[in-house]
């Protein structure tokens, strides 16, 4: 078993309340003390017991309206403090000590080279003192920091700074003070030798908020990225939502040991530094991207999750859906709209939809759970945004930020629930949306049927769902179908049919409201000759059946008005060639190449031909070919596709990326990078061929590298085969970089991803290499999560990458649990391996069930892919 389980339906509220705390932090890194004094009241009967939160805490002492209390009057359990005979209204004191240097877990207060930060979400304010640590408890912070002062120059948290000053025995203090109550999960510390860049962001209501950027001394010119991301963000918030900045002071922390990639913490956001560092020497155009997007995320959560909370850890999608949905819209108007479409819409496919099939299936808010931090998911995070997406497009972009601004008013400083936001939207679209909590409480990814009939100058569309995960009484669920229509000669036909509602002004879009397992639509005035394109912008996450042939996909392909129909009319036709080559029929290989052409004749925005002529990952052709076909005959395929393409296309690829890798600038815009992405995808296609040619070309390109998308694009080619090319650019990169943290992972990682034979081996060393690190989660899932996505190796026969994963979660449940949690992960794809395979990977997961010392919350994850 793997510990107690929490069910949603076993809720209650606070008996307590704790409405202020005045916290001391004496910090040290071996031994930090803490000391509280907080405002309780009651809210249940007089016979309650006020029941505290906390983990590995040393106690040494408790008051209760100022007297210390004697010990019948508590007592202390490992994961509770329990206090008899509270009085109606009383303060109380609490004196403990923590050991933050001995802390791996890197949750509560711990070190980061030599740095103090804290990590809280969900439940890591257990670890730094004893407090009603859940959601629902806001409350107002007061904390003073008390440090030496040669070890922690800046001491920083949540709020202002009300006090500071130096003391005698060479330590000095700073108090802070939060003027919002908030949840003890949005608490934060952070102590260390710190230097900023600074800029004033003015807010709508002419407000000043002075924005900072925490890192490292020798990054300081590496944050520039980070502040202009921040400041953008917050004028789009204002913009796009009304929600302007409540604060005068923002501030963001870089960490190098994070578990996560950035935490929210009300004021001041601690980030992982692969989330803040950039400059075009060491960061490539997608870590630019990336930058951007979390930083937006972060800040976006000031208002949804940090103004208006949760109310349990069940709502979690309540903040990150929502958020995750506000930092994809926030990106889709700084960057490309289509492309950033696209690119979540992938992510979405592949991984959530995936996880969704497999044993760690759950729904957006799940029933229960043993430890909370396994629900950090794709599912949580990208298909809960999915769900506010198809109500923002169900009742229109205006009536969906006039429900946002309504949520915001209603709920403001609360905890709320999914109920409330829906009811929200609801009330101020006029539209009931209360059947969209299905898509909440049903796990697994619906199948739509889709069939479409021309004639008569009339489209007749049939549409139909079913969900084989959800549970039979489930009923079915509403989802706004897109479709528009494009004719043999490439023209897009517009919806006249005035009966019919549409996504756009131009009605080129037509809005089709599924909410019956099965239902009809009739369009008129459509052609008889026109080509329906179904789920335009991916309007529902589902999977779509639709009669297709390769004749429309082209069309769609080349013509469709929606990009994300572009695109997967290109990916299915891929998808199409390898599934034909595995059947041994005839393969459409000339019409692909003939479409490759026409696409590199006419680019538009050429971040898009990029995304439409990468060929699909490896696990998504794996997902919808296997284990009806063996794993290494799709990985073949593919390979032998890309091989041909690089040898049928090789002049034409040169033709194009030759004189763009001349033209291009170092740095990072939204141009520059777009040009770049598309010369990086041709110059990899064509490199697939792997000869002397492009090994040479793959060489002088890493070697004359002005920036880092360039250099990792010619280092992934060389990693393509096992070659002396290849260790000397390896080798020539850890010299350059290897003294920086963010550059240094990415080292460990296109080794760990790379396709090359020797793979394994590699891999295998680089744990032993002495800049490896197995209590650094980014070296961690350098090395060992991206080993496990390459599923060539991953899934070797013999089971020896397993093994060696297995043995990766074991050495981790010690020192991280929450990171072997996460990689156990890797063992989840069961539904793509065959039985031999299959065998293998449970008897991995039954030794890790069966050894001694494991935590419950990698148990969790074990036993629930086990079906135990
Ligand atoms: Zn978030």
């Amino acid at each position: 078993m793997s510990g107690p389980i929490v069910r949603l339906s076993d809720y209650a509220p606070c008996v307590f309340h704790i409405d202020r705390i005045e916290m001391t932090l004496e910090l040290d890194l071996e031994c930090t003390a803490v000391r509280t004094r907080m405002s309780v009241r009651r809210a249940g009967p007089a016979d309650a017991v006020l029941e505290l939160d906390g983990q590995e805490l040393q106690l040494e002492g408790v008051t209760l309206q100022g007297r210390e209390l004697e010990v019948g009057r508590y007592e202390t359990t490992p994961e509770k403090l329990r206090i008899f005979n509270c009085p109606e209204v009383f303060e109380l004191g609490i004196r403990n000590r923590i050991f933050p240097a001995a802390n791996t877990a890197l949750e509560g207060l711990y070190a980061s080279g030599g740095l103090l930060c804290t990590q809280c979400e969900p439940e890591g304010f257990r670890r730094i003192t004893y407090f009603l640590d859940r959601p629902d408890n806001p409350c107002l912070f007061t904390v003073c920091l008390v440090a030496s002062a040669a070890t922690f120059p800046r001491l920083l948290s949540n709020g202002h700074l009300v006090d500071s000053g130096t003391l005698a025995d060479g330590r000095h203090f700073a108090c802070w003070e939060d003027p919002f109550p908030k949840p003890s999960y949005l608490f934060a510390v952070v102590a260390g030798d710190l230097v900023c860049v600074e800029d004033t962001f003015t807010t709508v209501s002419g407000r000043p908020v002075t924005c900072r950027v925490w890192v490292e001394h020798h990054n300081r010119d590496r944050a520039g990225h980070a502040l202009a991301s921040l400041l953008l963000a917050m004028r789009w918030d204002e913009s796009t939502f009304h929600r302007e900045c409540d604060l005068d002071l923002y501030q963001v922390v870089a960490v190098d040991a994070f578990n996560a990639g950035a935490m929210e913490n009300k004021g001041l956001n601690i980030f992982n530094s692969r989330y803040v560092l950039a400059s075009p020497e060491t960061a490539t155009d997608a870590d630019y991207d990336g930058i951007l997007r979390v930083i937006g995320h972060e800040y976006f959560h000031n208002w949804s999750g940090n103004r208006v909370t949760l109310r349990d850890w069940f709502q979690l999608s309540l903040k990150e859906g929502l958020t995750v949905f506000r930092d994809q819209e926030f990106t889709c108007d700084t960057l490309s709209r289509g492309v950033k479409r696209v690119a979540d819409a992938k992510l979405i496919r592949t991984d959530q939809f995936l996880e969704d099939a497999g044993p760690l299936s759950h729904p957006v808010r799940p029933a229960s759970y043993v430890d909370i931090n396994n629900f950090y998911t794709r599912t949580v995070y990208e298909k809960g945004a999915e769900v506010i997406r198809m109500m923002h497009t169900w009742i229109g972009a205006d009536a969906f930020v006039a429900g946002l601004d309504l949520y915001f008013a209603r709920h403001d400083h609360g905890a709320a629930t999914v109920e409330d936001l829906i009811a929200c939207l609801g009330d101020a679209s006029g539209q009931d949306l209360s059947l969209f909590l299905r898509w909440y409480d049903q796990p697994g990814t619906p199948i739509l049927r889709a069939k479409c009939v021309l004639e008569n100058g009339e489209a007749r569309l049939s549409l139909s769902q079913q969900n084989p995960r959800a549970p039979s009484d489930a009923g079915p669920l509403p989802m706004p179908v897109v479709v528009s229509f494009v004719d043999t000669d490439g023209e897009v036909s517009l919806i006249h049919d005035p009966h019919i509602e549409c996504t756009d002004a131009s009605r080129t879009f037509a809005l089709l409201k599924l909410t019956r397992s099965g239902q009809d639509f009739v369009i008129s005035g459509i052609p008889a000759d026109a080509t329906v394109c179904w789920l335009g912008g991916f309007s529902a996450p589902v999977i779509l059946e639709a009669d297709d042939d390769v004749a429309s996909m082209l069309r769609r392909a080349a013509r469709a008005p929606d990009p994300y129909n572009r695109w997967n009319a290109g990916s299915d036709l891929m998808l199409t060639l390898v599934r034909q080559d595995l059947e041994g029929t005839t393969a459409v290989f000339t019409e692909y190449l003939e479409a490759v052409r026409a696409q590199l004749d006419a680019v538009e925005d050429p971040a898009f031909t990029a995304m439409a002529l990468a060929w699909p990952r490896e696990l998504t052709l794996c997902q919808s070919l296997c284990p009806a076909f063996p794993l290494e005959g799709v990985l073949a395929s593919r390979a032998g596709f890309l091989r041909e393409t690089g040898r049928a296309l090789d002049a034409t690829l040169q033709e194009h990326f030759v004189p763009l890798h001349a033209a291009l600038p170092a740095h990072w815009d939204l141009e520059t990078s777009g040009r770049r992405a598309l010369k990086n995808t041709l110059f990899a296609l064509w490199a697939r061929q792997c000869n002397g040619q492009t090994r040479a070309l793959a060489r002088s390109w890493y070697e004359h590298a002005t920036n880092m998308t360039d250099r990792i694009a010619a280092l992934s080619v060389l990693c393509l085969e096992a070659s002396a090319d290849r260790d000397m650019a390896l080798a020539d990169f850890f010299d350059r970089f290897g003294h920086d943290f963010t550059m240094l992972t990415t080292w460990f990682s296109v080794q760990a991803a790379a396709a090359a034979p020797d793979t394994f081996d590699n891999v295998k060393r680089l744990v032993e290499h002495p800049a490896f690190d197995w209590t650094n989660p980014n070296k961690v899932r350098a090395v060992i999560r991206s080993f496990a996505a390459n599923l060539g190796h991953f899934h070797r026969a013999d089971g020896a990458g397993y093994d060696f994963v297995g043995d990766a979660v074991l050495r981790l449940n010690e020192i991280n649990p929450q990171i072997a949690a996460g990689m156990v992960g890797s063992f989840s794809q069961t539904g793509l391996l065959d039985p031999a395979r299959l065998q293998r990977l449970r008897g991995v997961l039954e030794s890790l069930a069966r050894a001694p010392g494991m935590k419950d919350k990698v148990l969790e994850q074990v036993n629930r892919i086990l079906g135990a």
